[in-house]
């Protein structure tokens, strides 16, 4: 037989966890033919001597929904060795839509993940109405595999409009509802993304859709998944009800489907909560059920300005200058008497969910904009309110103020603790990914997640073999979100592959790149050490240059995948 592919020479890691040896593989027809010492011959022959090949990872907490629609290849997860990615996260989706409620749809986007609102609007050429006809439209040209959750704001939107966001539905709205689940888990989707996130907002500042249904809304919807015996569930902001009164447990033994939940980290903003919340899934899991945490390899300093910055958005006189014009914010954060206001939220106590940790010693000035203030780069606020003598709000909203609010402001509320993190990331009860790939694009991009768990976490500080590591990112997460024909190097499931280099591989730098629509600007990083990311059996990336290929496809859940044994 004449192979597709051939990648010679290389060191397995078939995914499963088990321990690597040296070999080919071979690929025909978008799948793998075998593994070993093999002839050919191939009309295409990758040497990877040195390398490690590896099956492609799946990233699997993105919001790639709108950019998919006009960057096919959901740039940058691909050039960190994801083959596949899943959008439809945390009740966020642009599909199904009403006309004239698209604008409505991408404001949740634009307000909750950080995405320009111009960006979109330039972005965005809505060809559909429900779920099924997003699915197609997509599936026109993809450069990597995009497996789709149905988002319950969109479809709480679509049943309820305007109530949407204001009652509680009626019986009628209800089964609207679940027809819609119905509707899309036919087309293929793989599950449902529900919140428990209280503080997304939309545009105007109402709660999106999903965070205003009553906690009875949420089991009659995933109880389609039960109904139809296929799909999982992701539920944004499951940490609080999980630990009050395990509500992520009971929904995901309600429904029988697995669910994954955001998400478990270590934060000094409630320090100690990451074990009792590791020792509340070992429990839940032991007995049999299937709601896990998702987690991530990253750091997370965040990056922000005061013109775009999230940090403060849970306090009530902060968020609504949040949304006002940038002069209003700059006349709001200069105002004494509204300067008292925001004091008053900032000192009240911390509540079980706060965003905002007050640790002023965490926040520190990345960038200073003025020239003056060159020298103040690194330091935290509360340096600075020592030295100036005013207490810490007042020295980073002058600051801030006298910079026109364009100093960039980094926080490291989070995964500061590298032991904890160990723990996390090592635990067979949580879910490696949470790149937030397509999100938050001026702040920085984290899909450099597996990157870094294999240069930093397993290279460097050797918690984990590269083995257990590739596991992580592959099997471990396409069987997490019910994708089983991906995620193993073995004959006859899909050729998605990532060729790189052991020891050199990690994320890039971060770099400011102007490649959105309407000239709209992002943080971009590009990895160093992956050599070739290979979907269905083409080469995608080539030393980080985009061969021209689009080998991708939209991803089945496992019921649809066995009625349409064509299809995957
Ligand atoms: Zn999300």
């Amino acid at each position: 037989m004449i192979y597709d592919l051939l990648v010679k020479n290389g060191r397995i890691i078939d995914g499963s966890g088990i321990p690597s040896f040296s070999g080919d593989v071979a690929v025909s027809h978008g799948k793998i033919v075998e593994l070993g010492r093999l002839g050919g011959p191939a009309k295409r022959v990758i040497d990877a001597e040195g390398l490690i090949i590896a099956p492609g990872f799946v990233d699997n907490h993105c919001h790639y929904d709108a950019q998919v629609t006009w960057d096919p290849l959901c740039t940058f997860s691909c050039y960190h060795g994801a083959t596949t990615v899943i959008i439809g996260n945390c009740s966020l989706a642009v599909a199904p839509v009403r006309p004239g409620n698209q604008e409505k749809l991408i404001g949740m986007l634009s307000q909750v993940e950080a995405i320009p609102m111009d960006v979109l609007q330039a972005g965005m050429t809505w060809s559909w109405e429900t779920f099924p006809q997003y699915m197609e439209v997509v599936g026109r040209r993809l450069g990597v595999n995009v497996g789709m959750l149905m988002g319950h704001s969109a479809i709480r939107l679509y049943a309820m409009g305007d109530g949407s966001q204001e009652r509680v539905a009626t019986e009628t709205e209800l089964a609207a509802m679940r027809d819609l689940v119905r509707q899309g888990m036919e087309s293929g989707a793989l599950g449902l993304s529900i919140t428990r996130n209280m503080s997304h907002y939309d545009v105007t500042g109402k709660r999106i859709p999903a965070a205003c249904a009553p906690e009875t809304e949420l089991f009659a919807l995933t109880d389609m998944l039960r109904e139809m015996g296929t799909g999982v569930v992701q539920c944004g902001g499951g940490v609080v009800p999980e630990i009050k009164d395990r509500l992520m447990s009971r929904l995901s033994e309600a429904c029988g489907r697995r669910l994954m939940y955001n998400n478990i980290l270590e934060s000094v903003r409630a320090p100690g909560r990451w074990k009792q919340h590791l020792a509340i899934v070992e429990d839940t899991c032991t007995q049999g059920n299937r709601a896990v945490p998702l987690c991530t390899p990253n750091s997370s300093v965040s990056f922000f300005n005061m013109k775009n910055c999230q940090s403060f958005r849970q306090l009530p006189t902060w968020l609504s200058i949040m949304g006002a014009s940038d002069e209003e914010k700059l006349r709001a954060y200069g105002d004494p008497e509204m300067r008292e206001k925001l004091r008053a939220e900032v000192d009240a106590p911390l509540g079980p969910d706060s965003r905002f940790s007050k640790r002023w010693d965490l926040l520190f000035v990345d960038e200073p904009f003025l020239e003056k203030n060159q020298k103040l780069k690194g330091k935290s606020v509360e340096e600075l309110a020592q030295a100036w003598g005013k207490e810490p709000l007042d020295a980073f909203l002058d600051l801030a103020v006298e910079e026109e609010l364009n100093t960039v402001f980094g926080f490291g509320q989070n995964n500061s603790d590298r032991d904890a993190v160990a723990q996390i990331l090592s635990s067979p009860y949580t879910v490696i990914g949470l790149s937030d790939g397509g999100a938050h694009v001026q702040f920085r991009c984290l899909v450099g997640y597996s990157t870094r768990l294999l240069g930093y976490w397993v290279r460097e500080r050797g918690i984990m073999s590269l083995e257990q590591a590739v596991r992580r990112l592959t099997f471990d997460s396409a069987s997490a979100f019910g994708i089983y024909d991906r995620g193993l190097l073995q004959p006859g499931l899909a050729a998605d592959l990532v060729i790189f280099n052991p020891d050199t591989v990690k994320p890039g730098k971060q770099e400011v790149v102007h490649d959105l629509p309407n000239n709209g600007w992002r943080m971009r990083d590009l990895a160093e050490g992956i050599h070739y990311t290979v979907v269905n059996g083409q080469v995608l990336l080539e030393r980080g240059e985009h061969t021209g290929a689009h080998p991708g496809r939209v991803l089945h859940n496992a019921l649809y995948s066995s009625a349409h044994s064509d299809q995957d």
